[in-house]
Formats: structure tokens, sequence, C-alpha cells
């Protein structure tokens, strides 16, 4: 509580009220003039989307890209370079100035502020930056950004430390190499992230950078052998193709003029230019050239693979190969026995008790084994190179004591066909929403509560019954796919849609389009609702390896392929007890409960980035399309910030005046229902003595207005 100087701000308020109800009530609409100036959207108002548009958009065509929204930072993506924003200087200006909040809108604020909570005035606490947006908004370019800011600043002034600047090198260096293996060109971002990561930087007792952590989510490992019309395969193959050397092309078996059916030529992007960069920063993790030798090879290996095609006509499923010899450059790449390979995408053991019979698969049963072989691959070498990164990134345990996370996942996502991956990723973008409100408004009002002031409280949405719909027990769709799953018969979508139906809707979160053909239901998100499809969507969480893949793989002579299945980590169809199937949305359930606690305990800091128009071009605001999603945060987040306001207003008053907030519906000053209903914190003039005389009863003006003259 700020009793100090508490007379003074009294007066000073009670002037500015004196002045506001003589001056002009226009002068709280929004002047629009003056928009861009507003360097925080509880500026605006009244606070409504169009207006935070508005605001946002005068930002924009004036170069400013960064906004406060109370305690949320907007970033506007500028699609083109801005050197003089990001320059070294500008980092050590935040970084030294005493009051860096006082600067215009920046990261680096945000960045600095977790920096100076991490020491903590009565104890150190670690603190999370979690930054959110939709794909192309700038989330990766901003925790990239995050992360040099941290290695420029939170390092020893006198250089002599050679194994600090090395820490600061490898941190820096696991983004090209996790961005060429885990990042592909899309249509909505050509360097879009296909997985979602959470970074841990570890800082010693003297705030000094000595260590960080990765943790990853949901890999799109489909990728590698499915690409959507216009889109592109991981950027690793590309680099490979256009940068390898003479020698290389002929270790790894790709001559330039061959094509590859999992290499669409879509359009070129810079990031293909780069295997110089990505290999030089392999070296600087600590990947040695003979391993490197083995993950080109086994890449390689799967472009091959990819060319491997199937006959159609007979019983048996010949594989057959689009230039004659891919199934033997699969085989000699990946070091596995040609006739196993052969057999094990063509042909299906069955285990009646202790016997087994050989059945011959179809065709498209043979691709889909193929293309199985290859994520599997994938998805194993990528957390491979996780963990090597891991290993060579983190700090001994007792060198660190805190650490700043940067957490930068998959935004919420609505397309023409949802499927279980959307189901996961906004579900994710759910439980980052409650963490969201947990933090920033439960905990408030609880603690006026506990101080015993009596303030009406602001209506967050509470999405609880949307998660409970998605995750919750004993029944929810992610129990009911699970349960599909053990009972491992063959799926039925519309039976499913029947199952769903009969055990789910008493939720208030889920509906139902009868008119349409395909099963389908629809989630109502915090964000927007999303209808999924239910075809497929019990397969993709079952996420079948068939056990001849996993033994096939088992035989690799490659000492790199043998050992990502060699102890069995990767449970196959077969070998799965029917208790304890793991299946992709309790893996990732888990994963995601894991990194919730972690966020619970750190203080958190938002950051929404925003993608100002679909086609990435810059100064180029289209309203409508671009912040679909994020405004409507956007809104309360800036009522909220308002509250902080309010907060400090609270405490200015409360001593003083006693005032207790029963709620007016309308405010006099601003004409503006609408904030006043959703902020429920009206005051009424007449409690304000000195007042009472010059106001007619039952005028009331809301915390919006009074703040802002304040
Ligand atoms: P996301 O991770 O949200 O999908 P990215 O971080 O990959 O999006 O950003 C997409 C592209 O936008 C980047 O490749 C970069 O070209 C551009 N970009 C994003 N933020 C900035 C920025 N602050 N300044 C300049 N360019 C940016
Ligand atoms: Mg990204």
């Amino acid at each position: 509580m700020q009793v100090h100087g508490l007379k003074d701000r009294t007066q000073d308020l009670r002037k500015s009220l004196n002045d506001s109800l003589e001056g002009d009530i226009r002068d709280f609409l929004i002047n629009e003039a003056e928009l861009h100036t507003y360097d925080d959207l509880t500026k605006v108002n009244p606070v409504t989307p169009s207006t935070v548009l508005k605001c946002l958009q005068a930002r924009y065509s004036a170069k400013v890209f960064y906004t406060h929204a109370g305690c949320t930072l907007v970033a506007l993506n500028p699609f083109q370079p801005i050197p003089h924003l990001y320059s070294l200087d500008v980092m050590r200006e935040y970084h030294s100035a005493p009051q860096p909040q006082e600067f215009k809108p920046h990261i680096f604020i945000v960045a600095e502020e977790a920096y100076r909570n991490v020491q903590g005035q009565v104890e150190p606490m670690n603190q999370s930056l979690v930054v959110s947006g939709e794909s192309g908004a700038g989330k990766t370019w901003t925790s990239r950004c995050l992360m040099k800011y941290y290695a420029t600043v939170a390092t020893s002034s006198q250089k002599c430390q050679d194994t600090v600047e090395k820490i600061e090198r490898r941190v820096l260096d696991s983004n090209p190499v996790m961005e060429a293996f885990g990042n592909a060109c899309t249509l909505r971002n050509s360097n879009s992230s296909r997985f979602g990561k959470y970074i841990q930087l570890q800082l010693n007792g003297s705030q000094l950078l000595v260590g960080a952590s990765v943790q990853t989510y949901l890999l799109e490992k489909t990728r590698v052998a499915f690409q959507a019309p216009n889109e592109r395969n991981f950027h690793i193959f590309y680099q490979m193709m256009k940068g390898a050397t003479e020698k290389q092309r002929l270790e790894w078996m790709l001559p330039l003029e061959q094509d590859f059916a999992w290499l669409p030529h879509a359009e070129k992007t810079l990031e293909e230019d780069c295997l110089q960069e990505t290999v030089e920063a392999m070296i600087n993790l600590g990947i040695d050239e003979g391993k490197r030798t083995q993950i080109f090879r086994i890449l390689a290996g799967l472009l091959q693979l990819g060319n491997v095609d199937f006959s159609p006509a007979s019983e048996e499923a010949q594989s057959c190969d689009l230039d004659g010899h891919s199934k033997g450059k699969t085989a000699y790449l990946l070091q596995v026995p040609l006739d196993e390979l052969q057999s094990c995408l063509t042909v299906r053991t069955l285990r009646a008790g202790k016997q087994s019979v050989l059945k011959p698969c179809t065709q498209s049963e043979c691709g889909v084994r193929r293309d199985c072989l290859a994520k599997v691959i994938y998805a194993q070498l990528f957390d491979w190179l996780v963990t090597f990164i891991n290993n060579s990134m983190c700090a001994d345990n007792p060198t660190w004591c805190n650490f700043i996370g940067l957490l930068d996942v998959y935004g919420f996502e609505c397309f023409l066909l949802n499927n279980l991956e959307q189901l996961c990723i906004n579900y994710a973008n759910e439980k980052l929403q409650q963490h969201f409100v947990a933090h920033y408004l439960k905990a408030q009002q609880e603690e006026y509560v506990t101080e015993g002031l009596q303030w009406s409280f602001i209506r967050y949405q509470d999405n609880q019954g949307c998660l409970d719909l998605i995750e919750g027990s004993p029944s929810s769709i992610f129990s009911l796919l699970n349960e599909e799953c053990r009972l491992n018969r063959a799926s039925d979508a519309k039976q499913f849609r029947v199952r769903l139906q009969k055990e789910l809707s008493d939720n208030a979160s889920i509906s139902w389009d009868k008119l349409s053909k395909e099963p389908h239901f629809t989630v109502a998100h915090y964000a927007d609702k999303v209808s999924y499809q239910i075809e497929g969507m019990m397969e993709k969480n079952k996420d079948p390896v068939p056990p001849e893949i996993i033994s096939l793989l088992q035989k690799s002579q490659d000492s790199l392929l043998h050992s990502l299945f060699a102890d069995g980590d990767r449970e196959s169809e077969g070998s799965r007890g029917h208790s304890k199937v793991v299946t992709v949305v309790s893996k990732f359930k888990n994963s995601l409960e894991s990194l919730m606690k972690i966020l619970h305990s750190t203080t958190p800091h938002y950051t929404r980035c925003i993608k100002p128009n679909p086609d990435c071009r810059p100064l180029t605001f289209k309203k409508e399309e671009s912040c679909r999603f994020i405004v409507h945060g956007l809104v309360s987040e800036s009522r909220f910030g308002l509250r902080s306001g309010y907060r400090s207003f609270t405490e200015l008053f409360q001593p003083v005046y006693s005032v207790s907030a029963d709620a007016i519906t309308s405010c006099q000053m601003c004409f503006n229902l609408m904030s006043v209903v959703n902020l429920s914190c009206v005051v009424q003039l007449e409690m304000l003595e000195e007042h009472r005389n010059r106001v007619r009863s039952q005028k009331a003006f809301c915390i919006q207005c009074c703040w802002r003259r304040y």
C-alpha cells in the first residue's frame, strides 16, 4: 500500500476530477488523431474490439510495433527487418536504465523486468515469458530476440570466462539446429515451427547465464511423409539438397537431378540456403563429424524411402521404385537388410496365441507402413537431437539457481478441417488461457477479498467447463478417445460420435452440427468455436507402429539409428499390453501438466504477437482477418489493466473515503455502458463529498475515465 504521499495524490485527483467535470465530456471518447500515441491500450476509451484494433492499426501505420495492454505486451509483426530496434546498444540501454518501464513499449522491457524479478526483493523467483499468437505472428522471432537479450546482458563484463562464453554461443546455436529440423515452409509462415518449445535459461547467483535446457512438444512428424499442397518438408532436407558438396552428394546418394516425392518444390525460402550455418551450429554444440555423417545419411535414407511405391494389382503388394533403385538405396543408407525392409513394408504378422500368420498388405496399407517408418525414425532422431542439445547446454545443478523460461507454442488454430492435432494445440492454448486468468484475475480478486475491500469484480471468462470437456474425468473427449484405443476395436467415427453425445451432452462447451455429413463435434473454445472431424481421430490417437518396423530398425548396422530403437523406447503396437496404452493425448496431457506445474511456480509475463495481415506484407494492417482470436483476449486484458489502475485508485481512496462500490450500470462521463458493465467498477460521485453539490444524484463515472484523468 502506498500510504506515503497519499494526501497529495488525493488532492491531485480531486483537482483532476473537478477539471474533468467541467471539461468537454467528449474528451473521453477516442481521439482518432491521437490514437497512435497511446502506448497502452488501457488508454483507449472505450475499450472495445473495434477501438483496440483502431489503436493498433494507427500505431502500425506509424511504425510503432509494441503496445502495452495492461500487464500484457502486444507485439505487431513488422514483416521487415528493423535493425535499430534490436541493436546491442538498445539492449544495453534498456538493461542499464533505472526505470526501463518508462521507455517506449518494447520486448526488452518485459525481458528486463523478468531479469530483475529473478533476483527478487525478498527471495529469488523464477520467471516465465509466455509468447503466444497465431502462426507467423512472430513468436519464434520474439523468443530468439529474448535469448539474444539474455545472452548479451546476463554475461560477465570480464570476458575471461571461457566456459560462460561458450554457453551463450551454445544456447544461441540451439536455435538454427532445432529450426532446421523442426521448422518448415507452410502457407502461413515460410519458417513455421512445427513443434512447441519451452526453454529455460539458467542463471547463477550473480545473474549470469550459465546454461539452458529445452523441452519440446508435439513435433508434427507427419510432415516428413506428407506435405499439404504448396507446403514443404522440414528445412533440413532442402538444406541438404542445396548445400551438399559433390562428395556428400555421392555419400548421401542424392544426385542433383533426382526428384523426391517427399520434397515438393514449393516457393523457395531463405532457410534452404543455411546448411553451412546448421552444420556450424551442430559443431559448436559438440555433434562430431561421425554423428553428423550418420544423421545426414539417415535423412537421405528417408528421402529415398519416400520414392518407394507399391503396385496395386496383385494380392501380394509388391513394392516398386519410382526410379528402380530407391528401396536398395534406402536399405543401404539406413543400414538395414534389404529383404527385411521389403517384407516389413509389405507383410503383416498376425499373432494368434503362440502362432503367427503372415498376411500380405494391400497397396494402401503398404503406403501407411512406409510413412510410419519414416515418421518414427524422424521423430526419434529429433528427440535424440533435443537430448543432445540439452546435454550440451545444461549447467550442473549446483551452478545455476534460477531460471527464466521462454515458452513458444503453437497459437490457437481453426482451419476448415480440424483433427486431433488442432484439438491438442487448442487444448494447450486453453490451459494457457486458464493460467493467464488464474494469475492475473483470480489472484487479484482473491487478494481484494482477503484485504476486505468491497468492490464488485470483473466477470472473467472461466474456461474450466471447456477444459473439463476435453481432459476431465471420468468422461471427457480425451478419456473416451483413450478408451476407444484400449478396446482396440476397429474405430468407427459415427459410433464414436454417438458415444460422445451420450456421455458429454451435459457439457455446454460441446455442440453438434446435425446437418454435416461427416461426423463432427464443435467445441466452444475461449477464442472461438472450432469444429473437429472425428474420422481418423482415434487412429491418430493410437499412432500405431507395427512391431515389424521396430525390429527392422533394431537390426540396423548404423549405430545411431540402432541406438534410437535399441531399448524398445518406442513401444510398438504388438508389444503394448492392453492396460498400458500410451496414446498421443495421454502423453500430451502429461507433458502439458508438467509444463503448467513449472509455469505456476514462476512469475509469468505475457506477450501476445499479432500478425497484421495474412500475406506477411510489411506495413499492411488488415484488421478483420488478422486479429480474430487475439483481440477478444486483449480487450479483457486491457480492461484488466484498467483494473490495475483501479487497484491504485482503491489504495488511494479506501483510507480516505471508505469507498464501497455498489456497481452502477452506466457511466455518465464516458457514455460507455459496455465498459462499465464489464468493469463493474463504478464509483458513485456522490461519495466524494466535495462533488456532492455539483453532480446530480445517480450520476456516476467509471474508473476508466477517472483513471485516465488521474
Ligand atoms: P511464429 O513463430 O509466430 O509462427 P515467426 O516468429 O516465425 O512466427 O515470425 C514469422 C516471420 O515474421 C519471421 O520469419 C520474420 O521474418 C518476421 N518477424 C517476426 N517478428 C519480427 C520482428 N520483430 N522484426 C522483424 N521481422 C519479424
Ligand atoms: Mg514459430
